[in-house]
C-alpha cells in the first residue's frame, strides 16, 4: 500500500496526508475495517449525523488499482444519518483504483464548508473548490460540469444530486454516472458538509507486494472467468438481474411491501426481458473481466434526452418492481433513472414507497395527498421519487426514512426494516438463517453482509444449525470488503473462496498470512463496528436492535417454494440461535463484547 491517508477539513480548508500506522494496516487490511477502526476512533460519542463532527471515509483496498482483476471498488462509510448506526457502502466503477493511482489508499472529509465546495485531486495537487454554480444541479451534469472545469476529461468524480443537499436520509452518491454507494444516507452526509462532489485523477502505479505472486493470482482469476464465461453463466450476460426468476423461485422476491415472496409478474421484469427490448451497453467496472455492469442506449426512452441510462440491477428490480407491484419494465426503468440523478437510494426508495402504498391501500393513510395511491401506478411511482428528493408533501416524511416515517404515521407494523435500514431484496422467509445475518449486520438489513451456506427454508428447521456457517460466511463477506473485492467474484469458475482471498493477501503483503490470523481481522472489524454502535447511543443494548421487523417473524410466506415459511421456526428458535451467534462472538447475552474479547483483539 501506499499507507497514505489524505485528510481534509472542510471547516478549516485544510488538506493534509498521514501515514496510516502499519500496525492499523495489518490489523484492519483496508475497505470496510479501515471505516470500522477510523470511525470508531475518531468520532465522539452520540454525534449528530448530519453535523460536523460525522467523517466521510473512502477506503480503498491493497489491490486497487494492481494487475489484480475483480478489484475495481471501494468503500464509503459514515456515521448514517438514516440509522445512527455506522454504515459503509460499497461502490463500483473507477473512483477506487484513481484514488490509488492518486497515491491514497485512504480519504477522510470532516468538517462543514460555509458555501458549497467539491474537492478536486490530482495525484498530489489537492483542493477545495467552489461549487455554488452545481448545487441544486442533477448527478450527470454535476459530473460532466467538474471534468470540463478541470480539464479534466477522464477526472472521476462522486457526486451528490438535490436529494443529499436536501438532506434526505435515503440519498447516496453517484459516481461515474451509473454507481453508487447506496446504502444509510451517505449523499445526506455529503450534503451537511455542502460538499457536493469529489474529483479525482491519477497517474501513479501501485507497484506494491510479490509480483510473481500478484501475476500467478491475476491468472488464476482471468482463466477460471473465462471458463463460467465459456460455460454461459448468467451474470456475464445478464448482470445481477438475472437474479429476478431464482430469487421468485426461492420465494425471496419482495412483492407489495413483502406480502409475498412471489410476483406473478416478475417474467416481465428479468434481464432477459431487458435485453430483448432494449439495447445494452457493456460498462465493466475498472479491470473487471466479469463485467456483469452495464448501461442502456436511452435513445428508446422520449424522457430523457441522455446517449445512456444506467440498467437497473437485482435490488432495484426487486424494490422499485414488484416490491411496489410494477411490472412495466420502461417504467422501473424510468424510476431508476430518476433516482441516479436525484441521488437516492433505490433499495429505501422502493421500501418507503412500497409502505405508503400498503399503508393506503388498507386504509391506515387517507386524505387528498394520498388519493390514487396503489400498488404499481406508474405516475405516482414517479412523482413520489420526485417528492421524496425535494421534501414535497408528504415526501418530506419518506425522506427521513421508513422507521421515522411509520413512525409519524403510527404504521410501525408495516415497515420494513433493521435498526432503521430497510431490508435489501431477499425475503429471509426464504431462506434459513438469512433473518440472523439481517438482525446481526451492525449496519441493518444489508444482503452483503454474509449469508449462511443453505439453501433450506426456516419451516420446520432450526436457525442454530447454521450459526457456524453464518458466522464463517460473515467473516469471508468481511475480508471480501477489507480487500475490496467485487461480491460478484463468486461468479468466476469454483466462486471466490476462501483460498483466494489468503492469495491474494499473501501476494500483497509478500508473506504467507495465516487462516487464523485473517479470521482475527474478521472478527476484529466485526466487534469493532458493534462497539461504534455501543458508543453512538445512551444505554445501547444491542439486543434490542439485533431484531427482525413483525412481518418476517409472524406472517408466513403465502405462496410459492417456502409456502408456510417464516424468517425462524419459533420465536425461540430466534432467541437460542441469536445466542449463540452473541455466544461464538465473545458478546455478554445482551450482546455486548466482552471485556476479554476486546483486550484478545487488541482493539484500542
Ligand atoms: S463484477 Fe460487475 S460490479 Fe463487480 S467489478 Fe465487475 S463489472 Fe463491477
Amino acid at each position: 500500500m501506499n499507507n497514505k491517508l489524505l485528510r481534509i477539513n472542510l471547516t478549516e480548508g485544510k488538506i493534509g496526508n498521514e501515514k496510516i500506522p502499519e500496525k492499523i494496516i495489518k490489523q484492519y487490511i483496508g475497505g470496510t475495517g479501515f471505516i470500522s477502526y477510523y470511525l470508531f476512533k475518531e468520532l465522539k460519542e452520540e454525534i449528530d449525523p448530519l453535523s460536523p463532527e460525522n467523517k466521510i471515509i473512502i477506503a480503498t483496498g491493497p489491490a486497487q488499482a494492481t494487475r489484480i482483476p475483480i478489484t475495481g471498488r471501494y468503500a464509503v462509510g459514515a456515521k448514517s444519518p438514516l440509522t445512527n448506526h455506522i454504515i459503509d457502502a460499497h461502490c463500483g466503477g473507477f473512483v477506487g483504483p484513481e484514488l490509488r493511482m492518486a497515491g491514497y489508499d485512504l480519504v477522510i472529509v470532516e468538517g462543514k464548508a460555509e458555501k458549497p465546495v467539491y474537492i478536486s485531486i490530482k495525484d498530489d495537487k489537492v483542493e477545495i473548490k467552489d461549487a455554488t454554480h452545481l448545487w441544486g444541479k442533477l448527478a450527470h451534469p454535476t459530473e460532466d460540469k467538474i471534468r470540463e472545469d478541470e480539464e479534466e476529461p477522464r477526472m472521476r468524480v462522486i457526486c451528490i444530486g438535490p436529494a443529499g443537499e436536501n438532506l434526505v436520509n435515503i440519498s447516496c452518491p453517484t459516481a461515474d454516472l451509473h454507481h453508487n454507494p447506496g446504502r444509510g444516507g451517505l449523499g445526506a452526509v455529503f450534503g451537511s458538509k455542502n460538499l457536493k462532489a469529489i474529483g479525482v485523477r491519477g497517474s501513479g502505479k501501485t507497484t506494491i507486494g510479490n509480483l510473481d505472486k500478484i501475476e500467478e493470482v491475476r491468472k488464476n482469476i482471468l482463466d477460471r472467468t473465462k471458463e463460467a464465461k465459456d460455460a454461459g453463466a448468467g451474470m456475464f450476460k445478464y448482470g445481477t438481474s438475472n437474479a429476478v426468476g431464482f430469487s421468485n423461485e426461492m420465494s425471496q422476491y419482495p412483492t407489495r411491501n413483502w406480502q409475498s415472496g412471489e410476483f406473478e409478474d416478475h417474467e416481465k421484469l428479468s434481464g432477459v426481458d431487458l435485453d430483448e427490448k432494449y439495447t445494452a451497453i457493456r460498462k465493466p467496472c475498472y479491470n473487471c473481466p466479469i463485467g456483469c455492469s452495464s448501461t442502456l442506449d436511452a435513445s428508446a426512452f422520449p424522457w430523457t434526452d441522455e446517449k445512456e441510462i444506467a440498467r437497473p440491477e437485482y435490488e432495484t428490480m426487486a424494490m422499485l418492481g414488484g416490491n411496489i407491484g410494477l411490472s412495466d419494465i420502461e417504467t422501473l426503468i424510468h424510476a431508476n433513472y430518476l433516482c441516479n440523478q436525484l441521488g437516492l437510494d433505490t433499495i429505501s426508495t422502493g421500501s418507503a414507497i412500497a409502505m405508503t402504498m400498503e399503508a393506503v391501500e388498507k386504509g391506515l393513510l387517507s386524505g387528498p395527498e394520498f388519493e390514487g395511491i396503489k400498488f404499481g401506478n406508474k405516475e405516482k411511482i414517479l412523482e413520489m421519487i420526485e417528492m421524496i428528493a425535494y421534501r414535497k408533501g408528504f415526501g418530506d416524511i419518506l425522506a427521513e426514512g421508513v422507521a421515522q416515517a411509520a413512525e409519524k404515521w403510527g404504521i410501525e407494523h408495516l415497515a420494513i426494516h433493521v435498526k432503521g435500514l430497510p431490508f435489501a431484496a431477499w425475503d429471509p422467509r426464504g431462506r434459513l438463517g438469512l433473518g440472523l445475518s439481517y438482525a446481526t449486520a451492525a449496519v441493518g438489513a444489508s444482503h452483503l453482509r454474509g449469508w449462511p451456506a443453505t439453501s433450506e427454508v426456516p419451516k420446520d428447521k432450526s436457525a442454530v444449525d447454521v450459526v457456524d456457517s453464518l458466522i464463517e460466511q460473515q467473516d469471508y463477506k468481511s475480508l471480501t470488503d477489507c480487500l475490496i473485492i467485487c461480491s460478484f467474484s463468486y461468479a468466476i469458475k469454483g466462486g471466490f473462496s476462501f483460498d483466494d482471498r489468503k492469495k491474494m493477501l499473501s501476494a500483497m503483503w509478500d508473506r504467507d498470512v495465516p487462516k487464523e490470523e485473517m479470521m482475527e481481522i474478521a472478527q476484529r472489524i466485526w466487534i469493532t463496528k458493534r462497539l461504534f454502535n455501543i458508543n453512538q447511543f445512551d444505554n445501547y443494548k444491542p439486543i434490542e436492535y439485533d431484531v427482525l421487523p413483525p412481518r418476517f417473524m409472524n406472517e408466513p410466506l403465502p405462496s410459492g417454494r417456502a409456502e408456510g415459511s417464516k424468517a425462524f421456526d419459533t420465536e425461540e428458535d430466534f432467541k437460542k440461535s441469536l445466542q449463540l451467534v452473541y455466544k461464538k462472538r465473545g458478546l455478554d447475552e445482551h450482546g455486548i463484547p466482552t471485556k476479554k474479547e476486546i483486550e484478545n483483539l487488541g482493539i484500542e
